[in-house]
Parts: structure tokens; C-alpha cells; sequence
């Protein structure tokens, strides 16, 4: 079964000095796999609102794709949102709560410069325009390798944080590098969430709502046969 959730990272060039390029898809590409997934007849739902329906349903929706993004980098402001917009798209952003309105390199990939995420107005902003935020943890840890409390701690800042800033409840969450274990869903499930999404597609249950796959999209899948194939299997 495909994830009818898109995992994005980047909508950007890489510049020079980034090797490796994997999470950075061409704002040209984005918008052309936009416009591919409407002419086949898909409508678009934030992560939440994909996590209602299957509260209810048992099922996700059909001809329904969830476009997300991890990190919070602030290309999703300067090149995602207009293209967002211009196709009518929802999509949900996954923050990393202690890098908002930094340049770091706490998530980028190896070799790759400090870079630019989301403030907290941007946030602000956006989630007024109608894009979703969720949580990917304050500090970006994986949550296989931390202690309960830690975890807990993770959770409840990033949580509190963002429905500070969107004054929005926040229900959706992302696993850091999509690491996870039983403590760690215990944790996320009780700290509120609906729902809780891996990072690449791995063996996890597609009907596990705290380890719920998604499909990566990658630069290569700016091809567009690549994105076609990689989408085939969404009904
Ligand atoms: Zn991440």
C-alpha cells in the first residue's frame, strides 16, 4: 500500500557546498507533482484532518493525499507556500520547536552549511493562511535512544510551544529521523496527538495511527516518471 502521506523536506536548490541532495526537491518540480496529483483527481487534507477522518472511519480518505514537511525550514514559507497556494493545497509542516527563527545545523545532512528555519511570525503567518503545524520534537533527538522522562519532556515543550504560536490545539506529530519504539508511541499518544508519522516507508502497520508511513518524495522524484511511479499505488 502507498502512504497517501507525501514527506517532503526542502523546496530549494541545493546550493554548492551540499552533497547530499536527497531532501531538496526544485520548487518547479513541487509545483509540477501538485498539478500531476489534481489532473488525476486528488484532493488534499492536512495531517489532521487525515487523522479525523480515520478516527471515524477506520480508513483514511480516498483520492486524498496529505502533503508534509519535516523540519520547518523557511523555503516552506519563501517557495512551498506560494505554490501551496496556487493549486489550492493543504499541507502540514513539522517543527523542530528550538531551532524556530534560527540558522542551524541541527538537522541538516552531513556536509551541509547552517540553513534557515521558520520564526515563530512566519508560524504565525502560515498557520493563519491555513497550513497546519505538528511536532518533530524540541531538539530533533531520536526517541528510540531517549529515557521516558526525556521523552515526555520532548513532546510536552514542542506541543506547548507551537499551540502557543497557532493557538491552534496541535495533533500531529513527526518521529525525528522516523526513529520510534513502544515507549516512545506510549509517550506520543499520551502526550495528546492523534496521530504519529514515520519517516520513510519501513515495515510499520499502515493502520498503527502513532507509526503511520509515509511516501518520501526525493530530488530524484523530479523526474517526472519517478514521481509517477512513486504515486502509482494511491487510490
Ligand atoms: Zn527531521
Amino acid at each position: 500500500m502507498t502512504s497517501p502521506f507525501l514527506l517532503y523536506h526542502k523546496i530549494d536548490l541545493p546550493t554548492a557546498d551540499v552533497k547530499v541532495r536527497g531532501a531538496f526537491t526544485p520548487p518547479k518540480a513541487f509545483a509540477r507533482q501538485l498539478e500531476t496529483l489534481i489532473k488525476r483527481g486528488f484532493t488534499f487534507a492536512t495531517a489532521g484532518e487525515m487523522a479525523a477522518y480515520f478516527l471515524e472511519n477506520g480508513e483514511f480518505p480516498k483520492r486524498t493525499v496529505a502533503i508534509t514537511f519535516d523540519d520547518g525550514w523557511k523555503d516552506n514559507l519563501t517557495n512551498a507556500l506560494p505554490i501551496l497556494q496556487k493549486f489550492g493545497a493543504k499541507a502540514t509542516i513539522f517543527l523542530v520547536t528550538s531551532c524556530l527563527g534560527k540558522t542551524t545545523d541541527l538537522v541538516t545532512a552531513e556536509g551541509e552549511g547552517p540553513r534557515e528555519h521558520l520564526s515563530a511570525a512566519d508560524v504565525q503567518k502560515m498557520s493563519s493562511e491555513g497550513v497546519e503545524f505538528g511536532s518533530h520534537t524540541h531538539t530533533h533527538h531520536h526517541l528510540d535512544k531517549l529515557e521516558s522522562a526525556e521523552i515526555h519532556t520532548e513532546l510536552r515543550i514542542s506541543k506547548q510551544l507551537i499551540e502557543d504560536i497557532t493557538q491552534r490545539p496541535c495533533t500531529t506529530f513527526a518521529y525525528p529521523a522516523g526513529f520510534f519504539n513502544d515507549s516512545a508511541k506510549e509517550a506520543v499518544e499520551a502526550a495528546g496527538f492523534q496521530i504519529a508519522f514515520t519517516t520513510v516507508y519501513s515495515g510499520a502497520s499502515d493502520l498503527d495511527r502513532f507509526a503511520i508511513n509515509r511516501t518520501e518524495i526525493l530530488r530524484h522524484d523530479r523526474f517526472m516518471f519517478r514521481f509517477k511511479r512513486k504515486v502509482a499505488g494511491l487510490s
